[in-house]
Formats: structure tokens, sequence, C-alpha cells
């Protein structure tokens, strides 16, 4: 996932935050639960118990801006940093989740490419992070790996992608629905932001995947032309649990 919106609401004991700094730079974590992850078979563990993630979601007007993190570089207008994105702004209280009875609203939505998530592996062309925060600053992040195939709400809300340097693209309003699988079935695990400083303590819901078109994958590839995703990390012995199907 990309960066938050408030930069206060990030809760790195300062500790951690030197650790990370001196030991591993900006793309790399020495801290033990970090994200993205390979989700493989042996991974996985299904727990019929596990409390469901209840969707709440209306319509949104959207916004997709660029989020830049070179502002210091000269060439920073032409310079894709591979923790750039193109991010779509929710409107407050448009859409939440709640989970044991804790209520997270949708601020904003992303994508990286290739999929930061692995399933046994295999990456998709694009994924979409869902990115929700409850009263106490936590992190609950829905992760959706996007294929090729017939056109959804994602192929509009990136129909023209911000610029780096300029104006924001007003997409109008969407179903936040749309952007959810029918399947809500969630594989949860928890890990960290995947750009840094890498926080952890977020709660991962990854779902089933959602279908876009080439002409939009391309777009974004083209835009994107290193990607924008960080490589798999270590599990450390975490497991992946798997629910009751939700459809
Ligand atoms: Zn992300």
């Amino acid at each position: 996932m990309a960066r938050m919106r408030k930069a206060t609401a990030i809760v790195v004991p300062l500790a951690l935050s030197v650790a990370v700094v001196a030991f591993a730079g900006p793309a790399e974590s020495k801290l033990p639960q970090q994200s993205p992850i390979d989700v493989t078979l042996e991974s996985l563990r299904y727990d019929p118990h596990l409390p469901p993630l209840n969707v709440s979601y209306g319509h949104s007007d959207i916004e997709l801006t660029y989020i830049r993190k070179d502002q210091d570089s000269p060439t920073g207008c032409t310079t894709r940093d591979h923790e750039e994105t193109e991010e779509a702004e929710v409107e407050p209280g448009a859409g939440h989740v709640t989970l044991s009875g804790v209520r997270y609203d949708l601020v904003q939505f992303h994508f990286h490419t290739p999929s930061e998530h692995r399933f046994h592996g295999q990456s998709t062309p694009l994924e979409m992070h869902l990115v929700h925060r409850n009263a106490a600053q936590e992190l609950l992040v829905i992760g959706i790996p996007l294929t090729v195939g017939p056109a959804s709400t994602v192929d509009k809300v990136l129909a023209d992608l911000a610029p780096e340097c300029g104006a924001n693209v007003h997409v109008g309003e969407i179903d936040l629905n749309t952007l959810l699988p029918h399947d809500r079935t969630t594989a949860r695990y928890n890990g960290s932001l995947t750009t840094y400083p890498f926080s952890e303590n977020v709660k991962w819901f990854l779902m089933r995947e959602k279908t876009v078109t080439q002409a939009t994958i391309t777009r974004f590839q083209q835009l994107f032309t290193s990607g924008n995703a960080r490589a798999t990390q270590p599990l450390n012995g975490r497991t992946v649990t798997v629910g009751r199907p939700h459809i």
C-alpha cells in the first residue's frame, strides 16, 4: 500500500524508526511482519470462527491524484519512483467496514503493478489496495488482484491517469461496492505498509480477483514502466487464515 493521508497517523516507536533508517534504507525493513507476502498453500489455515468482515460501502465522488515521493528531485516530475502511485480519494463517510465491532473508514484506494501479493508465486498485472482507518488510527487494507477481462469500475477510475506534476483527475461518482468481488471470502494476515516507513500492525484482507481491460493495464504500466510494487517479504512464521465462504 502507499502512503497514509496524515503523517501523524503513522505510529512507529522512535527506536524502530531509527533502526529502519539505519539498517534498511527506503526499500527494505528489518521488522518481522512485513507486507506484501507470497500466499502459499502451506501458509493457509482454515478457521470457521473468524469474525466476519462486514462491508458497508455506498457511493462516492472520486478524485484521482498522483502520490509523489520525489518532490526534492529536480527531475522528479518525469521520474517514476517505485513507491509512487495513482490514488483515488474517497469522500469521508462514503464507505466503511466493521470487524469485531470496530469501524474502519475507507480513506482511499490505489494501485500497484505488478501485484504486490503473490499466490503460490504467481502475480497479477495489477493489485488494488483499499485503505481503511479506525478511530485509533489503525489500518485495515483490502487487497484485490486485478486480471485481464471484462471492463469494471476500475477502468472508469483509471481512464485518465493523474500526472505527477499537474492537476488531479475528477473521476465522478462510483458505487464503491462494485470495486469488490461478489465473493467476499477473505484471506487475512497481519502485515505492514508496503512503502516507507513500513509500519506494522496493518490488518490485511485479501479478496478474490476482479477484472480490468488490457487497455487500462497497459495505460498504468506505461506510466510506471519499472513497476511500483514492493518485493514479497518473509512470512517469519505467520499464517494466512481463511474463514467461512462469504458470498
Ligand atoms: Zn498499496
